[in-house]
């Protein structure tokens, strides 16, 4: 080791020598040499490698470094003589992690300062300096004010900050980004908490926005993205802090608010403003937004089980349609391990062979005659039985294998139609997935050639969603699909990203009005057959033809006949058949369909055929809830109850409505609810305020989100006690 340092020391010397010359006598400077060592630190001084400050026993600054004083004096303005405290001041911009203790308190304690990360404002400018001191203390145990050092750290707290920031914040819409609103979520329920407050967030996800970024570039995505930041903000406003998750993904954290009636006011809002279309660089792009809605305590306590919640939401608002909101409520966690177990079968479905078509007739409003059906997929499952396509074709959709199901359906189809006796037409659904895909037209092609159908029998039911993204290749697709000599129709219209210029290019041969328009078009006060109007007006102009669909009632088919109509469908002339069944239909030649149906339509009001809680004095019962509105209930299930009789519903999931009995006979009530219900979102229905965990853990519980065991336990209600009314078995009396 010496060896080593000696050979170095020897190679470099001879350097040395001759860099320098003759070398000059050693002058060190002595502790008694005080000119020479005041030159020394007045050199450092000037150096800026480090200042030196003191301070009297009253905390007045008595002497500062000449060129830092410079530095921080306004306009020349005395430094000296002035409080440290007022000139140093704490950085509170440190964060959380900071263990600093305020300036203040040290020097008022007499500590000795270690490095200390101090601010300083001169003239609207922040400059930071590292400040350390010793306390000045005589022999006598007087103290008689500070010394210290100091140095400029702005340079390295600027670019710190800078860091911090990016990494808190996204670049692209200056939103929090998912760290910090994660970060934000979990301090704030864990705040809350200790306080008994609420607290909601909303996960939202925006829909097609990938055929933006796709097929207009990623600059036109982020574009839209920061227009996206700047609505949702003008929106929240003050209410709650947004971060964006990352691609299409934001999160809102609303504190204090637990009433799902804002709740639902605000998703309705966010998801109406985010679909107003958007203009990029000069282009037009329309999206959409689903929105899923959790809420602390009741649905989860800590922030990743709200999160979930909210997830959970959010999926089934996608689900349902998209351009949704939807609460989190506990069933909706069966309903994804179902969604699951659909995702798994439906690949075998098709090799199963357990898909069949049925078949829908279209009548003529002027005599009711068939002029057409609608073909609808259904899934005849081994176990489960007959699955809904509204459940099974987004899930198709989603894993990539609805253009097999589409294929499949175009073909079984055209075979069917190609055997009919008469030259009555059908309709086949095109989901906007497949419709998206090159595929499509040389399927088509292949399916009427090899059925050897008349093309003008088959038409194709396309929803507004294939508006979204790039218009002109929908517009080609239609050119290509109408040369083929096929039919189209505008499925759904009025329920998605409707634009009546794109109507205009579209070359429709008609516009299906979609049942939420139908349903309650003869409620008064209800738009609805203003907007069957409006559209049938405007279907003239185009030269296109309507159909109304989802006709229930005979009020209701009176209303869309009068609004001029054209075609009708629904299950008030049939609902869909098995192909065999339409195919008899066609070969008897009775093509002439009767309604059969109810007289009217009534208003909101839901069948349900369910167990719930019902909550009278210290008991409680189990009743059937038979039909349910905003207003008011049906239950079944309690005997001679006299009218005007109190009590509460548990409607589950810590839903408790007052009701009062308005109509009672035998074991059936009609009760009037105190508060009216609101929309959950889909069609459902649920109470503004639920039972909050905080109140089930005032009496003796654990803290946990909502369960009904935990509300059945402070609703009270033993199931003995004394009952004031007698309990039927109501399905035992309907047998
Ligand atoms: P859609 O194309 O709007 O079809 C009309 C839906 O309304 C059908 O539901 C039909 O059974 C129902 N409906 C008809 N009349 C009434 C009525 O009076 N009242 C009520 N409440 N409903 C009525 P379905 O069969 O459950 O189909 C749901 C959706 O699934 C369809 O909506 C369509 O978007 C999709 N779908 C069905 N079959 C196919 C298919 O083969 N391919 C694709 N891509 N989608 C399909
Ligand atoms: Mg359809
Ligand atoms: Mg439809």
């Amino acid at each position: 080791m010496g060896g080593l340092l000696s050979k170095l020391k020897k190679k470099s010397s001879p350097k040395i020598a001759e860099a320098g010359g003759e070398t000059a006598p050693l002058a060190p400077i002595l502790t008694s040499d005080l000119e020479r060592r005041a030159r020394l630190l007045d050199g450092l001084e000037r150096s800026d490698l480090g200042w030196f400050w003191a301070s009297d026993d009253a905390g007045r600054l008595i002497y500062l470094s000449e060129p830092a004083a410079e530095r921080i004096s306004e306009n020349g303005e005395e430094i000296v003589g002035r409080q440290l405290a007022d000139i140093f001041k704490d950085d509170d911009e440190l964060g959380e992690s900071s263990t600093q203790r305020p300036l203040k308190f040290q020097l008022a304690a007499r500590n000795s300062l270690r490095p200390t990360t101090v601010k300083i404002d001169v003239g609207g400018r922040t400059l930071w300096w590292e400040i350390s001191g010793a306390p000045r203390i005589s022999e006598t145990e007087d103290f008689s004010g500070y010394h210290g050092i100091a140095r400029d750290v702005t340079a390295s707290i600027a670019s710190q900050r800078d860091a911090e920031k990016l990494s808190r914040f996204d670049s692209l819409t200056g939103l929090a980004n998912r760290h910090r609103i994660t970060h934000k979520l979990a301090a704030t329920l864990t705040a809350f908490q200790s306080a008994k407050r609420s607290c909601a967030t909303m996960l939202l996800d925006l829909d097609r926005f990938k055929q933006v970024n796709d097929t207009m570039g990623h600059p036109a995505g982020d574009e839209l993205l920061k227009q996206v930041a700047a609505r949702l903000t003008r929106i929240v406003g003050d209410q709650g802090e947004i971060g964006r998750l990352g691609g299409d993904e934001f999160q809102v954290i609303l504190p204090d608010i637990e009433d799902r009636q804002h709740l639902g006011d605000l998703s309705e809002r966010i998801i109406q403003m985010l679909s107003q279309p958007y203009s990029i660089n000069g282009m037009r792009a329309v999206i959409g937004c689903s929105v899923g809605v959790a809420v602390a305590p009741f649905d989860g306590i800590e922030s990743e089980e709200l999160v979930k919640a909210a997830d959970l939401a959010l999926y089934a608002a996608k689900g349902g349609g998209r351009g949704q909101y939807r609460f989190y409520s506990s069933d909706l966690r069966d309903k994804a391990s179902h969604r699951h177990q659909i995702e798994e079968d439906l690949r075998d479905a098709l090799l199963k062979d357990e898909l069949e078509m049925h078949y829908q007739p279209i009548v003529s409003s002027k005599d009711h005659k068939v002029v057409s059906v609608e073909a609808l997929m259904r899934w005849n499952h081994s176990e489960r039985g007959m699955v809904s396509p509204a459940d099974f074709i987004p899930v198709a959709e989603e894993v990539g294998i609805i253009r097999e199901l589409g294929e499949w359906a175009i073909n079984d189809v055209c075979n069917r139609v190609a055997s009919w006796p008469t030259d009555v037409r059908a309709a086949i659904n095109v989901s906007a997935v497949q419709f998206a895909s090159d595929d499509l037209i040389p399927i088509v092609k292949r399916a009427l050639k090899k059925s050897g159908v008349n093309p003008a029998r088959i038409e194709f039911e396309i929803t507004e969603s294939v508006f979204v993204g790039d218009i002109e290749r929908a517009l080609r697709m239609f050119k290509d699909l109408k040369e083929m000599g096929v039919r189209l129709a505008l499925d759904d219209f009025g329920t998605g990203y409707s634009s009546l210029s794109y109507l205009r290019d579209a070359p429709f041969d008609k516009i299906k009005i979609d049942q939420s328009f139908v349903r309650g078009c003869t409620e008064p006060g209800n738009n609805n057959a203003a907007i069957v109007s409006a559209v049938v007006s405007l279907a003239r102009a185009l030269n296109m033809e309507t159909v109304a669909e989802g006709v229930e009632t005979k009020d209701e088919l009176e209303a869309v006949v009068a609004q001029g109509a054209v075609s009708l469908q629904g299950l008030l002339f049939s609902r869909a058949q098995p192909a065999e069944y339409i195919t008899e239909l066609l070969e008897s030649g009775e093509l002439i369909l009767e309604p059969l149906g109810p007289e009217k339509y009534r208003s909101d009001r839901r069948t349900e055929f369910r167990k719930i809680g019902l909550v009278h004095g210290d008991s409680r019962y189990d009743v059937v809830l038979r039909n349910l509105s905003k207003t008011g209930a049906k239950i079944e299930g309690l005997l001679e109850v006299p009218l005007g009789t109190e009590f509460v519903l548990d409607l589950g999931g810590g839903q408790l409505a007052v009701a009062t009995v308005r109509r009672s006979e035998g074991f059936s009530q009609g009760v009037e609810f105190e508060t009216p219900l609101i929309s959950d979102g889909s069609d459902g229905l649920c109470t503004r305020h639920r039972v909050s965990p905080y109140q089930i853990e005032a009496a003796g519980r654990p803290l946990r989100s909502l369960s009904d065991e935990g509300v059945a336990a402070i609703t009270g209600g033993s199931a003995g006690g004394h009952r004031q009314f007698q309990q039927v078995d109501v399905a035992a009396q309907k047998r």
